[in-house]
């Protein structure tokens, strides 16, 4: 099975999640309505976003990734300017392009989001893209992040190029490549392995994104009960993590503390 884009990112917020992903995936919680409707926001935005360019060709994907990778290549070859969700595979990893253009001077990643700002994550998120493509053998002359631009109002007709900002990434993305081999043993390294890998809960179980493994890491295996320090609402994170590794974690051990 190949390593996706998405599993990519996974490992980089924490391998564990990595490792129970695909060797332990019935502990991890299916998400919820606001998960479903984060992401049903982000295919319409996605959808959009397609208009800015359009005349571009789309391969419905059929199951096969094969195919899908032999028929994305065989558009290239034959010429075809724009590709909605290009699909490329290299040593293992898949990635897929949400627009990939062909410009003069080689391709252009346009990685959308429906955020109304940059975010760190999205930089390993393109970077992973650039890594797969110039892998290949292609020359990626630039890589932007297409996101919402939060001072756009609408009027009566919906502005697209006035509703998206372009952010062009490509020098943090290069800066990126160096360490993409490193990271991708380690992630190998980790799921040959039978054992879980042992990393306690941390800030990272939330960001960058919420991880589904919580009710197994926190309250299974920690059993962090349902109130905890963890929900002191005027408490900083890492104060509440600092109480934690001191062994505080229901609300009377911090009584007991002082
Ligand atoms: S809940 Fe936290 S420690 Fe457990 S897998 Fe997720 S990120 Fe890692």
């Amino acid at each position: 099975m190949p390593l996706s884009k998405s599993l990519y990112i996974r490992g980089l917020q924490c391998e564990k999640s990595l490792w129970l992903k695909k060797k332990k995936p019935e502990v991890l919680q299916a998400p919820g309505e606001n998960a479903q409707a984060v992401f049903d926001t982000g295919t319409s935005v996605g959808e959009l976003a397609c208009e800015l360019f359009s005349s571009g060709e789309r391969i419905e994907f059929s199951g096969d990734f094969d195919a899908q990778i032999a028929k994305i290549k065989e558009l290239i070859k034959r010429g075809t300017r724009v590709i909605y969700e290009a699909t490329f595979c290299f040593d293992g990893v898949l990635v897929m392009v949400d627009i990939l253009r062909i410009g003069v001077d080689g391709i252009i990643i346009n990685e959308v989001k429906s955020s109304t700002a940059l975010k760190d994550v999205y930089i390993d998120d393109a970077a992973i893209q650039y890594y797969v493509l110039s892998s290949l053998g292609y020359e990626v002359s630039r890589v932007n992040i297409i996101h919402i631009d939060s001072t756009y109002t609408r009027d009566e007709t919906l502005e697209l190029e006035k509703l998206f900002c372009v952010q062009d990434i490509t020098e943090q993305v290069k800066q990126k490549q160096r360490d993409i081999p490193k990271i991708l043993n380690k992630f190998d390294e980790i799921l040959s392995q039978n054992n879980e890998p042992s990393i306690d809960i941390g800030p990272h179980c939330t960001s960058p994104y919420p991880c589904d493994a919580r009710e197994y890491c926190w309250h299974k295996q920690r059993a962090i009960p349902e109130y905890s320090i963890f929900d002191i609402s005027r408490l900083r994170s890492d104060k509440k993590f600092e109480l934690y590794g001191s062994g505080v974690i229901k609300f009377n051990n911090i009584k007991r503390s002082k």
